[in-house]
């Protein structure tokens, strides 16, 4: 099993630990009592039921190195701002438009059922160096849905971000957290959570999403936030001036993951 953690969180956040871990098949029978199946990683879009659509996997234009913030997380401590549910045409366009212009990197968690029609969200988020990431097809609770059902939420949201963006998902947020811990571990997704959750989606109130974020953040912190409410894109300009303020700076969570900021164990 190999296990991301970040210990001083557990002490911090009992109920919200944050646990990383490395997914993929589970075929066999004890594993699948369990409730859960996930697939590896496919290697290439040829697994969808219906031919991707060639022109809109190519590879998109490198973004330019000055398109956000690159900092270095060995030297200074970071946090990964994420924000799940979108994408959605007006206020996900809107903090991008707000990233941008702070030169500030940033992960979604989209939804598969939201890509058509927005594929054009995701290339720029992919264009400005964001990352797009996994956060099933609708939004189930992944540990009521029978093995296949969970398999088939998993695949077509990546094959729709493979074909918006020609990039795979590493990561796989499960809705509400919500999954198995029975799922033996291969070279796939690495199902990520988070350790500050402000409670976004309940609160609908800037303030409070500014106050309950940087009252909790620290370093090496994964942020929960929504992009598809109003209140939350208002936020952000304050949460970044907030990390500013203490010295932290924003990456992507592939970034963070890989910084040596997490300790493994
Ligand atoms: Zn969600």
């Amino acid at each position: 099993m190999s296990i991301v953690r970040a210990k001083h969180r557990y002490r911090a956040h009992p109920s919200r630990l944050l646990v990383t871990a490395l997914i993929g098949v589970v075929v066999a029978s004890g594993a699948a009592a369990s409730g859960w199946i996930l697939f590896p990683k496919p290697t290439t879009a040829s697994t969808h039921a219906n031919p991707p659509d060639t022109a809109s996997t190519s590879p998109l234009p490198t973004p330019p190195p000055e398109a956000v913030a690159r900092p270095d997380c060995r030297v200074v401590p970071c946090v990964a701002l994420t924000f799940d549910d979108g994408p959605d045409r007006v206020t996900t366009s809107r903090l991008l438009d707000l990233l941008e212009a702070r030169r500030t990197p940033a992960t979604f968690f989209v939804l598969g059922h939201r890509i058509a029609g927005n594929e054009d969200l995701l290339s720029r988020m992919v264009h400005l160096g964001m990352e797009v990431e996994n956060h099933t097809w609708d939004h189930p609770k992944l540990t009521h849905l029978a093995p296949d059902a969970v398999v088939d939420q998993i695949r077509r949201t990546n094959e729709e971000i493979v074909r918006a963006t020609g990039r795979h998902p590493e990561h796989l947020r499960p809705p509400g957290g919500n999954w198995s811990p029975g799922v033996t571990p291969t070279d796939g997704l690495t199902l990520t959570t988070w350790d500050v959750d402000p409670r976004d989606w309940f609160h609908r109130n800037r303030a409070a999403v500014v106050q309950n974020t940087l009252s909790a953040v620290q370093p090496g912190s994964i942020v929960l936030l929504h992009d598809i409410h109003p209140s939350t894109i208002d936020a952000v300009p304050e949460i970044l001036d907030g990390l500013e303020a203490r010295g932290l700076a924003p990456v992507t969570l592939r970034e963070l993951s890989t910084s040596g900021t997490l300790p493994h164990e």
